[in-house]
């Protein structure tokens, strides 16, 4: 089947910002009002699909916002389900796809005539019609606002042009919304390695504490830092190290479970929260120190091998907050140090290997 041109219209920025200063968009108070009160992203979206329906009596409204390299990702689904939340829908190909590329609000007046993925799928979900609006910021455009209805030719010029409008509205708040996400990362994430930082493990011990102390949920903390990492710096140079530490990092997270949490809390030096008991905490950590010392890293004309202690603590009754179960477990780590390195220490009851 071909893409009928009679089944779709396109408007462009220019053509939808010819507005009277007369013409006004009358909105429910609580759409505007919830906009202002949305807590996160995705709040956020939930609250403007949910509004869109309603303004537009539409079937189905969802969003979508770039994703990675050639994909829109739905974010936000209000009604119909045809296109299931999450769906990574390609770029290339599809309706959405050439709103999102060309930044220009399109109409397709009849889905079933449409060969794209997009269409078809809202077609065999009983969807007629449908309008995709570009969300676009600062001449750049991030994703998509759509609309869709079981009736086929169910969209006006003018709801064309209160689409777009609410769409360029809506924009900012999503834009300071991903804005406020990516400020979020920047500061719980090391740059280096990718992993959490100092902030966010504190924040997570934190969090552990309280579900050990209200629910007697037990977990143990260790403290890893690479051996002798000043010599291997010394040797082979500070990139080399640099090297070695994002490396290393990815070899540990191979290790660990969703439950489980890895931060770089210094240069060369790792906490890891597992949600466990110390005896499961000290297999896997044996195994992670095995892990590392069998690494053979290749780096330009050399081969890289190096070790790490850890030192591990289990939470109990007697510490008072989370910074004690983590000083005993950097007292473990100092004990792996004093007697040789490339070892696994738990603190209290006193063992080591
Ligand atoms: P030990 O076995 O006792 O832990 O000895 P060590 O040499 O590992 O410990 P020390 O504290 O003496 O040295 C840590 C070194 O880690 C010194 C510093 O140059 C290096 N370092 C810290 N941060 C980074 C980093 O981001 N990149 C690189 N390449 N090196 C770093
Ligand atoms: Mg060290
Ligand atoms: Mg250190």
């Amino acid at each position: 089947m071909k893409n009928k041109n009679t089944a779709e219209r396109i408007y462009t920025p220019h053509q939808l910002s010819q507005l009277n200063e007369h013409d006004c968009i009358q909105l429910p108070i609580k759409f505007i009002h919830d906009l202002a009160q949305a807590d996160s992203l995705q709040s956020l979206l939930d609250k403007i699909a949910f509004w869109i329906s309603r303004v537009f009596q539409a079937e189905r409204t969802s969003i979508t916002l770039y994703d990675q390299q050639d994909f829109l990702r739905l974010y936000s689904i209000s009604g119909n389900q045809a296109i299931p939340l999450n769906f990574q829908m390609p770029i290339q190909n599809t309706f959405v796809g050439r709103v999102f590329s060309t930044a220009t609000l399109r109409i397709c007046d009849d889905v079933a005539q449409f060969e794209e993925l997009d269409c078809q799928m809202l077609a065999q979900h009983g969807m007629g019609s449908c309008m995709d609006a570009p969300l676009i910021h600062n001449e750049q455009c991030f994703g998509t606002l759509n609309v869709a209805d079981r009736a086929s030719f169910n969209y006006t010029e003018h709801q064309a042009i209160l689409l777009q409008c609410l769409a360029n509205w809506i924009a900012l708040n999503i834009k300071l919304h991903l804005q406020i996400q990516d400020m979020q990362k920047l500061t719980a994430t090391d740059e280096l390695t990718g992993t959490f930082n100092r902030r966010s493990f504190i924040q997570e011990c934190n969090q552990s504490m309280l579900l050990f102390f209200n629910a007697q949920a037990p977990f143990s903390i260790g403290v890893l830092d690479i051996d002798h990492f000043k010599t291997l710096n010394d040797f082979y140079g500070h990139q080399a190290g640099d090297y070695v530490l994002k490396r290393m990092t990815e070899n540990i997270q191979a290790f660990l479970g969703e439950q489980d949490f890895l931060a770089r809390i210094g240069g060369e030096e790792f906490a890891i929260i597992l949600p466990t008991r110390s005896k499961e905490a000290v297999k896997l950590f044996k195994q992670i120190r095995a892990a590392i010392e069998a690494m053979k890293l290749p780096y330009q004309e050399e081969v890289i091998c190096f070790t790490v202690s850890i030192g591990v603590a289990e939470a109990q009754s007697a510490d008072s907050n989370a910074e004690a179960v983590f000083k005993r477990a950097d007292k473990a780590l100092y004990q792996a140090k004093q007697a040789g390195r490339n070892r696994v220490h738990l603190e209290h009851p006193a063992h080591s290997s």
